[in-house]
């Protein structure tokens, strides 16, 4: 089995690089799971888990990314994020305070308003944390 190898990239530093044998994401325009030697590739990211199997596919590691761009290319996969964290960096007593505050802010604000956006993205945001740190590693998702 042959690998590709791929990296996470956000402002703050790489997240993620290690040579895996197939990535799934969720692109604007819907699932994709890439293996190596895939076609050169560039696609927007929702706000989704990002699943990286490695050869022997009882191992899986698990990132939340917070958008972004994928890019496909040489047998090398970039992924590049405003945000992103392994599930293992994930504070989620911070992730239920943000999700608590976005749910807060939503409470009192109409779609049209200004910040509805804004919150229900942080809302997004909190609750991809939650469901990435409570992903059980004992039991790889399909
Ligand atoms: P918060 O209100 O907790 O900051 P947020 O969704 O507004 O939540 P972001 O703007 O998406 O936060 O992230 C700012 C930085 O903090 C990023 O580097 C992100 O990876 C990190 N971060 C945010 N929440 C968490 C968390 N629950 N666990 C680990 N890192 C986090």
């Amino acid at each position: 089995m042959s690998t590709v190898h791929t990296d996470i990239v956000t402002p703050a530093g790489k997240v993620y690089e290690g040579d895996v044998h197939m990535v799934c994401v969720r692109s604007k325009s819907g699932e994709l799971g890439i293996l190596p030697h895939h076609l050169p590739i560039v696609a927007p990211l929702d706000i989704a888990l990002v699943r990286l199997k490695h050869e022997d596919e009882k191992i899986v590691d698990y990132v939340a990314v917070h958008g972004g761009f994928i890019q496909v290319s040489r047998n090398s996969i970039t992924i590049l994020s405003e945000a992103a964290e392994k599930k293992a960096d994930i504070d989620v007593e911070r992730a239920k305070r943000a999700k608590a505050e976005a749910e807060e802010q939503l409470s009192t604000l109409h779609e049209t308003s200004d910040g509805y956006a804004e919150a229900m993205l942080k809302l997004k945001r909190s609750e991809l944390r939650l469901s990435t740190a409570a992903i059980d590693d004992a039991v790889p998702e399909a």
